[in-house]
């Protein structure tokens, strides 16, 4: 399992800088995203480093889409969004702000205008770990 020194993502899955666990196994890790785009906004990432698809393993993303199938069901059954977006962002253009592979699961409601470009706004870290009990509940 490798990890990169400067990323953020592996210092989360190593505990240096804290999150809102929602689940980790042997190859993955996912948890709550700290900027929601809408409530319930989730990460899931490999624990081996790679900083986009070009560079993941076939195992890593293979895992890491298995995990975000269970995660997605869990948002589902927390909060019953009227859709959910599995996104995943490579290079600047893209989108991509954190440079290790990671799979948004993206809770939806009708009308929310929601850009794929989404841009990153601070949530109500009380009201993510709240969501981040219920969805956990649920796995
Ligand atoms: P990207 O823009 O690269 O597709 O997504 C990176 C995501 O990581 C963003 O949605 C951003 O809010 C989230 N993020 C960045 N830093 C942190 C952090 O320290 N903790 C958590 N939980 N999420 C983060
Ligand atoms: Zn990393």
């Amino acid at each position: 399992m490798s990890a990169s020194q400067d990323c953020i993502f592996c210092k989360i899955i190593a505990g240096e800088i804290p999150c809102y666990k929602l689940y980790e196994d042997d190859a993955t890790f996912a948890f709550m995203d700290i900027n929601p785009a809408n409530d319930g906004h989730a990460l899931v990432i490999p624990k081996d480093h790679a900083k986009d698809v070009h560079a993941v393993s076939d195992d890593s993303i293979s895992r890491t889409v298995i995990t975000a199938k269970k995660i997605a069901t869990a948002v589902e059954k927390s909060i019953s969004p009227t859709g959910i977006n599995l996104v995943q962002c490579n290079g600047p253009a893209a989108g991509q702000s954190v440079f290790h592979f990671h799979m948004h699961v993206l809770p939806r409601r009708e009308g929310d205008e929601l850009k794929l470009n989404w841009g990153l706004k601070p949530g109500d870290m009380d009201a993510i770990g709240k969501l981040a009990d219920k969805i956990k509940s649920n796995l």
